[in-house]
């Protein structure tokens, strides 16, 4: 006979625990990538150079030629190499304690929970083969990315599309994101975790990691009191009560399971060694390790918080691109490369022309005469004017190319 636990105190807290980390990454991430349009001194990086994903795709470029494919940077190099360390220690903890995409969903999830007493389920002739798509999602969009060194999958993207949520561009950057995005949350309503059940390449990469990872939830039959309590919390429906082991590689370890069990010992996350530990330690453990990577980067300026002026560019690059914020040739194609060595496909929406004026020498108001921009609105962000005097930073680019070649 099994024993009824008497440490509800100790769970309720760690399951609280996790939602705070998870709302405070949501929170965080929403907060920068929105300051990101809106501030233009010091501007915060953007959604691509903050996410693990942009660091897959970026890692062709960087390992063969040294640079990052246009609007990445070292620091989705280094969110990506987190969530690899993560998966290899607890599996897909980055998922279920920090993603803040599965943060929204999960949110979504609490509110199904209200609507609905008892969930729809998939039936399991689709929903087996559809959670393979987000493996084809990987490859397809990994692959197109490193050919085309550029970020195709931006405008499918539901996070980018959260990321634009008050842009003017939403609908027309984002048109398709923002479909997938209210698919996935109003699926998250009736299934939980849609996106990261079906369609997310992170997801998909970090379930192939999981496999090899040194925590896992082990179930003691002798203890377990049959009452299907874990199967009914998994956000990821997986058959926990009948397995002597989680294995499956849809687990993100949110250890909602373990948090759910009434028996004494029947669910526990084992670590190497298989002694148990607490879901609130592996909470506080995984995000130790991505906040003391992110730390050590920043320590080392390893870690692109801001996008950098054209001088910072300059002075860093040496002629290769790195962040970047408009369409165009990018760091990953062909570098535009004016005669003086001056690499004009560092020039990016978010710079005005009066800074470019400063570091290329062009004077100012050949900038007003060519473009029809009044002097004093200069030293405003391009992105901010082009429309209002019918230019693209492109048109720019190309400009200041010519205007450096002649003599
Ligand atoms: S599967 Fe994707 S969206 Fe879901 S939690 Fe993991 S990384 Fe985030
Ligand atoms: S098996 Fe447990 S830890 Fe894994 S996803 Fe389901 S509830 Fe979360």
């Amino acid at each position: 006979m099994s024993i009824e636990r008497t440490d509800r105190v100790a769970r309720e807290r760690s399951r609280i625990v996790r939602w705070v980390v998870l709302g405070a990454a949501l929170l965080f991430m929403t907060g920068i990538t929105l300051a990101h349009q809106y501030v233009n001194v010091s501007k915060p990086a953007g959604v691509d150079a903050l996410c693990p994903f942009g660091g897959l795709e970026t890692l062709f470029t960087f390992i063969s030629g040294g640079t990052f494919i246009k609007k990445t940077a070292m620091s989705a190099l280094v969110l990506f190499g987190g969530t690899i360390i993560l998966a290899l220690v607890v599996r897909r903890s980055f998922c279920g304690q920090l993603c803040p995409l599965g943060a929204l969903q999960g949110f979504f999830g609490s509110i199904g929970d209200k609507l609905f007493k008892k969930r729809p389920q998939v039936p399991a002739l689709i929903d087996r083969p559809a959670r393979l798509l987000k493996y084809a999602v990987l490859v397809v969009f990994t692959v197109w990315t490193w050919q085309a060194a550029e970020l195709v999958m931006r405008p499918y993207d539901p996070w980018a599309a959260w990321a634009h949520i008050s842009s003017a561009e939403l609908f027309t950057e984002f048109g398709i994101g923002v479909a997938v995005l209210g698919v996935s949350l109003a699926g998250s309503l009736v299934y939980e975790r849609f996106f990261c059940k079906y369609l997310c390449p992170t997801g998909a990469y970090l379930a192939l990691l999981s496999k090899v990872s040194l925590f896992t939830i082990r179930r003691d039959a002798d203890a377990c009191i049959d009452c299907g309590a874990c199967d009914k919390a998994c956000p990821m429906n997986i058959k926990v009560a009948t397995a002597e082991e989680v294995r499956s590689s849809e687990c993100i370890s949110c250890n909602e399971c373990v948090n759910s069990c009434p028996a004494a010992g029947a669910l526990e996350v084992k670590k190497p060694g298989g002694g148990a530990v607490s879901p609130l330690i592996v909470t506080v453990l995984v995000a130790g390790i991505l906040l003391a990577l992110v730390g050590g980067a920043t320590a080392v300026d390893a870690f692109q918080w801001r996008m950098p002026s054209l001088a910072e560019a300059v002075e860093q690059h040496g002629g290769a691109s790195g962040l970047g914020d408009t369409g165009g040739e990018g760091a990953g194609g062909p570098a535009d490369v004016a005669p003086g060595g001056f690499d004009t496909s560092l020039i990016r929406g978010y710079m005005s022309m009066a800074e470019i004026a400063e570091v290329t020498g062009i004077p100012a108001e050949e900038f007003s005469a060519t473009f029809g921009v009044p002097e004093d609105q200069l030293s405003r962000p391009m992105k901010d004017i082009k429309d209002t005097y019918g230019f693209a930073p492109e048109d720019v680019r190309a400009w200041v190319e010519e205007r450096l070649a002649t003599p």
